[in-house]
């Protein structure tokens, strides 16, 4: 390969197998979520990082579900997490895991720290516990129950577990450091008590595991070697490893230990990512639900008419940094324009229609078809063949493509000027007509039969699409835009939340004027309209014959123009 373009964990990863410590075929990674919600475009890019990892070496992917609280945690959220991860291309084979698999090691590797005095069970509500904790420049103050006998401490645990205290009311806690530097070693918790009904063990658990006491266990259990989180954790390695050290010195832990390595998470412009503001979003309905198209959750994305592999292909592009940063959403969307120019198909549509009448050389309307086109499905791929489009006497031209003062530089059509129909013929505006109110109702356009779009005819620089008014298809299209308006919706000013940085624009809904061919669009379809943008045939509200389109991405150029 080429060494210099490897990232840091690739590095670090590279030197681990140089130095003998794992074989390339042994490298194993995971994806974690908590299934207390939707995935987003942040997790996509874990889950690329993590499973291209374990694809690259010829190692192993898992699937965790780290479902450690049961009171947030829902089996809806679990099924569309393993759906939008396969949707990836993250393919954990027969390796789905649970952090409550491990439940009943936990507990019994947490009595061996018991024993070994290195937990102790604690009554100090969580009030109590923050002004015992201290602050960055503050040591802590010790638990006036820490000095419990290991007896004592053995015995509190085991009611815990056998439901004989209330919510809150005590906790198992490491006996680490209260001056340590780092807050995440002053007595963490490892066990509170919770009386909740968990998805997959049921009632048999009223004391649930932390995140800190659970992951880097769950890791050693199964496996993984590169445990890959975001930065957020950097300050949590310290007790990551702690923990891990103490089971080890028990002879507790299977053979191989994990690393657990940092990267920056990835944010996005004009868009939020945590979990409770797009929770918050859907509640509170400023949008239609998870998988809103403006949404950047994968669900949403989808919806939109995402592809995985123009996300594979973005998170492979904006790589992996040991600093955070806000990437530009140009970045995705040219990721996605970059494949939807490959593999959609070309189709005419107007979204803003203006009628045209063809009329002859004296002015009068021209009657019956008037031109059978072959116009190609896709200009780059011959073998997406062609299609047949009839021009009839009556058509429509979007609205922004005709300027009745127009500039020079105008090369669409204007008052006496030319313009090239895509795949049909040149027609030369004679006439104007407007309604009462001035505004710009018809146009009435000579079209020369002789005259075909083949012909290099340099003097007609425009080029615009077109839809034939008979055989024209009314379907609607969804124009989505930026959710938000502004580039950082999290900074708001002050009085006021991200909410108030939400796009009034970003949703407007038209009947576009559609050729025949995409009244045959099947949900789930996307289609390049030509010189518009790429849409996608919305998979819900997309009926036999009745396609209702969302706007995925505009080109990237405004071509023809
Ligand atoms: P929370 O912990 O607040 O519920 P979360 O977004 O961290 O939310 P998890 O389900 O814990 O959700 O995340 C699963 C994995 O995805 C974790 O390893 C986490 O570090 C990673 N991850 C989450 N958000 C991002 C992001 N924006 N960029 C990269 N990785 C992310
Ligand atoms: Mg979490
Ligand atoms: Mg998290």
């Amino acid at each position: 390969d080429k060494p210099a373009s490897r990232n840091f964990i690739q590095q670090i990863i590279d030197a681990d197998i140089a130095a003998g410590k794992h074989q390339a075929a042994d490298i194993h990674t995971r994806f974690p979520p908590e299934p207390n919600g939707y995935l987003h475009i942040g997790h996509a890019k874990s889950i690329c990082l993590n499973a291209g990892l374990a694809r690259e070496y010829g190692g192993k992917f898992n699937l965790r579900f780290d479902d450690t609280n049961p009171v947030k945690e829902e089996q809806e959220y679990v099924d569309a997490i393993m759906d939008d991860v396969r949707w990836l291309g993250g393919d954990w084979e027969d390796r789905l895991r649970h952090a409550s698999d491990y439940f009943d090691t936990l507990y019994d590797w947490a009595v061996a720290l018991i024993k070994a005095g290195k937990a102790f069970v604690c009554d100090l509500n969580a009030e109590q516990m923050r002004e015992h904790r201290g602050t960055l420049t503050e040591p802590g103050k010790e638990s006036p129950y820490r000095s419990r006998t290991v007896e004592e401490n053995l015995d509190l645990f085991a009611q815990m577990k056998a439901g004989k205290f209330k919510d809150g009311e005590k906790t198992l806690r490491a006996k680490i450091d209260m001056a340590s530097s780092n807050i995440n070693l002053r007595d963490p918790v490892m066990y509170r008590i919770k009386h909740a009904h968990h998805q997959r063990t049921g009632d048999k658990w009223c004391i649930y595991p932390s995140y800190d006491y659970t992951h880097g266990q769950s890791d050693a259990l199964e496996g993984i070697t590169h445990s890959i989180c975001t930065l957020e954790f950097e300050n949590h390695r310290p007790l990551y490893d702690w923990c891990l050290d103490q089971l080890n010195e028990l002879g507790l832990l299977p053979e191989g230990r994990p690393r657990q390595i940092e990267f920056a998470r990835l944010n996005l412009t004009y868009t939020v990512m945590s979990k409770r503001k797009l929770l918050q979003l859907v509640t509170e309905k400023h949008v239609s639900g998870w998988d809103d198209p403006r949404m950047p959750t994968i669900r949403g994305l989808r919806r939109r008419g995402y592809t995985s592999q123009a996300i594979r292909a973005f998170c492979e592009r904006i790589g992996v940094a040991k600093f955070n940063s806000t990437i530009d959403m140009l970045w995705l969307e040219d990721a996605l324009r970059e494949h939807l120019n490959e593999v959609a198909l070309r189709r005419m549509a107007v979204l803003r229609p203006l009628k045209v009448v063809l009329v002859d050389e004296g002015g009068k309307p021209l009657t019956g078809d008037i031109k059978t086109c072959s116009i190609a499905n896709h200009p780059q791929d011959p073998a997406q063949g062609e299609r047949e489009v009839t021009l009839g006497p009556v058509l429509y031209i979007e609205q922004e493509d005709f300027m009745e003062d127009a500039p020079k530089k105008f090369f669409r059509l204007k008052p006496g000027g030319p313009v090239r129909l895509r795949g049909a013929a040149i027609i030369v505006c004679q006439e104007v007509v407007k309604d009462a109110a001035g505004e710009v109702t018809e146009l009435r356009c000579t079209f020369n039969p002789d005259t075909s779009a083949k012909i290099d005819d340099k003097k007609v620089k425009g080029t615009i699409h077109w839809v034939d008014a008979a055989t024209a298809v009314d379907a609607p299209v969804r124009v989505y835009d930026h959710l938000f308006g502004v580039e950082n919706p999290d900074k708001a000013e002050e009085g006021k939340t991200f909410l108030d940085n939400l796009n009034p624009n970003s949703l407007e809904t038209l009947t576009a004027k559609c050729e025949p061919a995409l009244a045959e669009a099947a949900a789930g379809d996307t289609f390049q309209f030509e010189r518009v943008g790429y849409f996608f045939a919305d998979p819900i509200d997309s009926k036999p014959g009745q396609p209702v389109f969302n706007r995925t991405v505009t080109l990237r150029d405004t071509w023809g123009k």
